[in-house]
């Protein structure tokens, strides 16, 4: 620690992501991006865009991807906020919506880690509730009158690091359990097979939903995701927003993911040929022995009972392949996976039998 920070920054601990390490012939399986490219109509708008006109600020409402962003979604452009990545637009949901003093915000045990990070970042006091043994959500700890109610509640549906999916009676039932409290629900993995809450949108003014164009439409890179909620909630999502950075993010970022929305047979393609691709996996990885989590995200968690999962994780890094370990109490034995093309999936199968020891 320096003299010069600040005591609050001292008692910061960082989100730490998943290895980017540059092999020949890696087989980046660590984290959850898509195996296949963006639609390609949104490479051509964004190649389009990439003239003389980037000496211009980006637009301040970015209103075009606004309105794609709410077609999408059957909401209004007055209930959709754009940030760099949800990753951002957590930190605005954290800032303007959880930080209300002593109220603790309530998260699962198992989950997105960045929601502590963010508690820790931001100063807000984080209830930690733990999963069942099954690693599902426990409604009942979530609807049970409290003293205070809690400031917020978040979670990832489906869940991450588990792809376990959430019912939406069960969110309908923290929702109106709840009515002062913001419950957030995380939908970063949604679009691979899981049910989404934008249709509870109209019933509770309580609830944001967040999504991100980094996984299912294969843009990570140009760091684009939203929060849907009542124009209240976004209205103070932007209050912090303008005191922070008004321009929510860049030309070529809302060139590009507008083009991207609006390729409606591409994305769902591309997300169906995932979801293919992880039942394949599933299977396949059971075939070697693993016993593989209920998942509905483009990743799967799986343990194996004969060896440990620090030990696949390194002996697959020696073959080049990457995948995500979690030094984590309850889950240190097992490893995300993130779900490949066919190719590469049978590339990590072959893989893996070598190093259990099994002829194919
Ligand atoms: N939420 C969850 C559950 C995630 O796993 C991730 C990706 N690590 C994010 C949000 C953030 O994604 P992005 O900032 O790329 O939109």
């Amino acid at each position: 620690m320096s003299r010069l920070w600040s005591d609050h920054v001292a008692g910061l601990s960082p989100y730490v992501p998943g290895e980017q390490v540059k092999l020949d012939n890696l087989l980046k399986l660590n984290t959850n991006e898509h195996p296949y490219g963006p639609s390609p109509k949104a490479l051509e708008a964004i190649r389009q865009a990439a003239t003389d006109n980037l000496r211009l600020y980006p637009s301040y409402s970015a209103q075009e991807l606004r309105d794609a962003v709410a077609h999408n979604h059957g909401v209004n452009a007055n209930n959709v906020f754009l940030g760099n990545g949800s990753d951002e637009v957590l930190a605005h949901v954290f800032s303007a919506l959880f930080l209300r003093g002593v109220r603790p915000v309530l998260l699962p045990d198992i989950t997105y880690s960045f929601y502590t990070t963010y508690c820790s970042y931001f100063g807000v006091p984080a209830d930690i509730v733990p999963l069942r043994e099954d690693f599902t959500l426990n409604v009942q700890d979530y609807v049970r009158k409290r003293s205070l109610p809690p400031a917020g509640i978040i979670f990832a549906n489906p869940n991450a690091p588990t792809g376990i999916p959430l019912s939406l009676e069960d969110i309908e039932a923290i929702l109106s359990a709840n009515p002062d409290t913001t419950v957030v629900v995380d939908e970063a993995y949604v679009d691979f097979g899981g049910t989404s809450s934008v249709g509870l949108l109209e019933k509770y003014d309580n609830l944001v939903v967040i999504q991100t164009m980094s996984k299912s439409r294969a843009l990570a890179g140009l760091r684009v995701g939203y929060a849907l909620a009542s124009a209240d909630i976004i209205q103070a999502l932007e209050r912090v927003k303008d005191s922070f950075n008004s321009y929510p993010m860049d030309t070529i970022a809302q060139v590009g993911a507008v083009a991207s929305l609006k390729d409606t047979a591409y994305f769902e393609r591309q997300c169906q040929a995932v979801i293919d691709a992880r039942e394949q996996l599933r299977a396949d990885l059971q075939q070697l022995g693993f016993e593989v989590l209920p998942s509905k995200a483009n990743f799967l968690m799986a343990t194996h009972p004969k060896h440990s999962a620090a030990g696949i994780q390194q002996a697959l890094r020696e073959h080049g392949i990457l995948v995500r370990y979690f030094r984590q109490p309850r889950i240190e034995q097992y490893l995300r996976i993130t779900v490949g093309s066919p190719e590469q999936c049978a590339r990590l199968c072959n893989s893996l039998r070598q190093i259990l020891g099994q002829s194919a």
